[in-house]
């Protein structure tokens, strides 16, 4: 046997019933994507060369005019940002000063602003914000319009269906196209976790988009720092110009060999996956889940639909009634436990169990656990911990 480089440095392993969740390691990559990775490893390769022919059939396979694997999605939404500037400004980006960079505008909402843009606040153009996150005054069209100037590099858009996290307020992703198209000015999507649905690697595209960026390590099950970006052929030869192995901001964010690769190989996969049979069987395990605390004194679960990335794959809320801190209480008792299980609240008194990033076995080693923690809460009558 391999060793095992976990146990050796005492690092538990963790049941994943979260979601694609970045911190516990996002996805899980198949074996066919870690052979892949594991070949393009022994051997050196001209990048560039690599590059090409990767980018030219991620491209033909995902109905894109062109793609290009970056070192996650956060890297490819800077990296987009900046080959708009350069876009804009009609010059390499290395070319270009902190003044010039300085005077291009990106335009975003507020209700899209969100801990991933330090990908646009770096890029160090002036950020110019629209509309208000709420439904008192959703964004108008003549708010994206009066916001146009000749400066306007590129409008960045963060694309969640709803059931997702986002604030509502924004214009729509289809208005936004028509206004952004009327002026000349492209479209940035990021669309990190969208995926499933898979159609969202081209209909985003399809629609509108100048660029359309993906995370490699979400559902896309390929290397946890790769991200995928598909576009249009003439925004995407600025992205080339701009990213690894470029020198000047591109070369901050590389991309190994086992990367490309692997993500390559983690997309055909991904393509030709029955995606239909993977939501009936999540259904099948959760409805077992249901009818298992059917009768359960203190246990209740709930089928979630779509999940809390608006993504169409159902997922469950587990419930406990009990006094106190009650979800709190549970996620600590299911990271506590051995193996460790991680997930999130749903409310103050469930807990998400996402399918999603699960195999049959851990699902059953969950209902166990939670079986447990709610016999744990009926013995105490109720009462959870401290
Ligand atoms: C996960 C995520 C990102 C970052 O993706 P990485 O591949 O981890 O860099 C960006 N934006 C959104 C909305 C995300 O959900």
């Amino acid at each position: 046997m391999a060793r095992d480089v976990y146990a050796e440095l005492g690092v538990r392993k963790v049941i994943n019933a979260a979601g694609t969740y970045t911190m516990v390691g996002g996805s899980r990559m198949s074996d066919e994507t870690l052979a892949a990775m594991a070949q393009a490893a022994r051997s050196h390769v001209v990048i560039k060369e690599l590059q090409e022919k990767v980018h030219a059939r991620l491209a033909e396979l995902t109905h894109n005019e062109a793609a290009y694997v970056t070192g996650g999605a956060a890297a490819g939404l800077h990296i987009t940002g900046a080959a708009a500037i350069a876009r804009k400004l009609g010059r390499p980006h290395w070319s270009l000063d902190r003044e010039q960079i300085a005077k291009a505008e990106i335009i975003v909402h507020r209700a899209h602003r969100n801990p991933y843009d330090w990908s646009l606040q770096l890029l160090g153009a002036k950020i110019v914000e629209i509309g208000f996150p709420n439904m008192i005054l959703p964004t108008r069209e003549e708010d994206l319009q009066y916001a146009i100037t000749e400066n306007t590099a590129a409008i960045y858009y963060f694309f969640m269906p709803p059931g997702g996290w986002t604030a509502r307020g924004a214009l729509d992703l289809d208005t936004t196209f028509r206004i952004a198209a009327r002026h000349g000015v492209p479209v940035i999507v990021d669309a990190a976790a969208q995926v499933p649905p898979v159609e969202n690697l081209w209909t985003i595209t399809e629609r509108g988009a100048s660029a359309c960026v993906f995370s490699g390590g979400k559902d896309l099950r390929g290397p946890q720092a790769s991200g995928l970006v598909v576009g249009k052929a003439d925004f995407l030869k600025w992205v080339t110009e701009t990213a690894f192995p470029t020198y000047g901001v591109g070369r901050m964010f590389k991309v190994g060999r086992e990367e490309i690769v692997g993500l390559y190989a983690a997309v055909e996969q991904y393509l030709t996956m029955d995606h239909a049979e993977r939501v009936a069987w999540a259904e099948r395990r959760i409805a077992l889940f249901r009818k298992e605390f059917e009768d359960n004194p203190v246990v209740r679960v709930q089928r979630v639909y779509p999940n809390e990335a608006g993504q169409p794959f159902p997922q469950m809320a587990v419930s406990f009634t009990g006094e106190g801190h009650v979800a709190e209480y549970v996620l600590r008792r299911l990271r506590e436990g051995d193996p460790s299980i991680f997930t999130m609240a749903a409310d103050e008194r469930s807990v998400f169990v996402n399918p999603m990033t699960l195999r049959d076995e851990e699902l059953d080693e969950i209902r166990n656990r939670i079986a447990r923690i709610g016999e744990e809460i009926f013995v105490q009558g109720g009462r959870v911990g401290e």
